[in-house]
């Protein structure tokens, strides 16, 4: 068998125990063996980890980087959503582009290959951000995989004329409908109209979902209910559920049944809910980060990713998914080296399940998308921080990053 690449001594995570080579041909994994063909092009990884590309199943790249263009002091939910909104009345499809273009190849160096970006639509904004987005899918599909979700963040059946946006955008390509029933008086109304909109385009649904942190009322029964219903198990997913992290066990336990058994999927995002949850606490601040792993425990489909970078919403952000696990463990006292595995697993395998990607993972006859780490384990990756070193999409490099070198005195 003949190959375009080998790459040799690699730990594919999940079997990390032991160092395979890896054969590309036409852009797939052709085979994996303890040794393959000698003559062919070949890279020595030298026992480093290799993955399937990373997955961000929640990022906004339209409002990513506008730090500079929002003044605010309490950094609550609320004024976020307002100075964001203020901030958007300038967004011109050039400007989007390019702050997301900027946010999107940081994503690309860290190991990040497949995305799912919710993007938002109203009638101010109109397609605008939409439109730059697609391009920008276009212009990368060489390094990443993209997908649109569009969700009115400004409210829905509070704002006349934003589901004909809405509409608009799925008829001009948006992968995914999203919603934040929070944002309109009559929360299970919104949840109505965007399941109505997933079975007219026949999409997968990804609602924001549950802020805050008074569990007394939650929006996920009326979410499961109608996953239920219409038979959409396997294509809804919620993300921060920040109330959850309120819940009493048996409460917790009652919920994460429910999620079972309905089939939706749970996104965590730790930096974003770290920052804004709490502030009218003054010691002793609740921290808003739901106990993902415990529901991951419990069979549901769980991610962790990075959401906002750099603007009110979270003021931090190397798109790094790897720092979001490490982050994530450490906030929930995550310490085994099983327990960080399955946090690297939010990032990547588990985050492929909530975006149905049938194609992900390191086998003969897939696309041949996989990065390279620098550490043998994905314990080691999430402990450790290990970086992402290099990275392959359809058998052809398209990333590269030196490990570091001590430089000692001769
Ligand atoms: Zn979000």
């Amino acid at each position: 068998m003949s190959f375009d690449l080998v790459l040799k001594n690699a730990r594919i995570g999940g079997a990390e125990e032991q160092a395979v080579d890896i054969g590309f041909r036409d852009g797939r994994v052709a085979a994996i063996a303890s040794e393959l063909d000698q003559d062919a092009p070949f890279e020595d990884l030298e026992n480093r980890l290799v993955l399937p590309g990373l997955v961000e199943t929640h990022i906004h790249l339209d409002k990513s980087c506008i730090l500079g263009r929002c003044h605010t002091v309490n950094g609550t939910l609320d004024e976020a959503i307002a100075a964001v909104a203020a901030a958007k009345r300038n967004f011109t499809e050039a400007d989007v582009y390019e702050r997301a273009g900027k946010t999107l190849e940081k994503a690309v160096l860290q190991g990040t290959m497949r995305m799912r970006t919710h993007v938002e639509v109203d009638p101010r904004i109109g397609l605008t951000s939409v439109r730059a987005l697609l391009r920008l899918k276009q212009d990368y599909a060489w390094a990443i995989g993209i997908e649109l979700c569009v969700f009115p963040q400004e409210g829905l059946l509070d704002d006349p004329g934003c589901e004909d946006v809405m509409v608009e955008a799925l008829e001009l390509g948006a992968d995914v409908v999203g919603g934040a029933p929070y944002m309109d008086k009559d929360a299970h109304g919104q949840i109505a109209r965007i399941f109505s909109l997933a079975r007219r385009f026949d999409v997968d649904i990804d609602f924001h979902l549950d802020f805050g942190l008074d569990p007394s009322h939650l929006d996920i029964e009326e979410v499961c209910r109608k996953t239920d219903k219409y038979g959409w198990g396997g294509r809804v997913a919620v993300g921060h559920v920040t109330k959850f992290s309120s819940l009493s066990p048996d409460r917790f336990e009652t919920v994460a049944r429910l999620l079972e058994s309905a089939g939706v999927a749970v996104t965590v995002l730790p930096s974003t809910d770290l920052f804004l949850t709490g502030r009218d606490h003054d010691h002793d601040v609740p921290r808003g980060v739901t106990p993902l792993h415990k529901l991951k425990a419990q069979g549901i489909t769980c991610s962790l990713s990075t959401n906002n970078v750099l603007n009110p919403f979270t003021p931090f952000g190397d798109c790094s998914l790897v720092r979001m696990a490490n982050l994530y463990a450490n906030i929930a006292q995550v310490g085994s080296p099983a327990g960080m595995a399955a946090c690297l697993d939010m990032v990547s395998s588990q985050s492929a399940k909530l975006m149905n990607l049938d194609d992900y993972g390191i086998a003969p006859g897939n696309p041949a998308d996989l990065v390279v780490l620098d550490c043998a384990s994905r314990a080691e990756a999430v402990s450790e921080l290990s970086p992402v070193l290099a990275g392959f999409k359809g058998g052809v490099r398209t990333f590269s990053r030196s490990a570091p070198i001590l430089h000692r005195p001769v």
